[in-house]
């Protein structure tokens, strides 16, 4: 894939439709700048301030434009509320659509195959490999991001947070509780589970629990 995607710029740069910089640039912004840290500024503000959360369900792009986050890839935002009666996932099953502006670019695991057909097929045996176990009371829907659509997860706020100012709620705000596949840490949670923080490979299920392809 390196090779091809490397041969593919190669030949456009080479015609002069795309400037090798630009695209640089736009790597860069999206790896450096842009990140699920927007996201969990978004999901503390919803979690201490009730006329932003009811702005968040009625029209999530401007309620997240209004937080300076807007954008290619999240033109037409969604948010969608988990509660302890139900639990709401992320997924793109044609291929990777994501929300750019409030989560940055995929993880790896989220454009392969096996998540992507697993997680409507069997969205419980998908968060048990990420080690969220819920309860068989609470009700899992399956969010279909498309181009025209991306879902953004609010995870539940965390008990024993009263009090606490939005900068440090949203430290509490994990990407992957933006996706689904995992929930807002517990105060005092120094990191996520380890099945999420695997930052050399970009998160996602331990290798053994990891969906093999077909
Ligand atoms: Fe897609």
């Amino acid at each position: 894939m390196d090779v091809r995607v490397r041969a593919l710029e190669t030949l456009l740069v080479a015609k002069g439709y795309v400037d090798a910089a630009a695209i640089d640039r736009l790597i860069e912004t999206y790896e450096t700048r842009v990140g699920p840290h927007h996201g969990a500024a978004v999901v503390a503000r919803s979690w201490t301030d009730a006329g932003f959360r009811a702005w968040l369900e009625r029209d999530a792009t401007a309620a997240i434009a209004s937080m300076g986050f807007s954008g290619r890839q999240g033109e037409h935002m969604v948010a969608v509320f988990n509660t302890p009666q139900e639990h709401h996932l992320v997924v793109c099953t044609l291929c990777s659509c994501y929300p750019w502006p409030v989560l940055g670019l995929p993880p790896v695991w989220y454009k392969s195959a096996p998540y992507r057909s697993r997680a409507v097929r069997e969205p419980r045996a998908v968060l048990g490999d990420f080690g969220l176990q819920l309860p068989e009371a609470t009700r899992v829907r399956v969010w279909d991001s498309t181009a025209e659509i991306r879902y953004m997860v609010v995870p539940m706020r965390p008990a024993g947070t009263d009090g606490w100012d939005e900068t440090r709620l949203a430290r509490l705000v994990t990407r992957d509780s933006m996706i689904g596949t995992g929930q807002a840490l517990a105060p005092g949670a120094r990191e996520p589970h380890p099945a999420t923080v695997q930052r050399d490979s970009g998160g996602g299920p331990a290798a053994s629990a990891r969906p093999q392809h077909p």
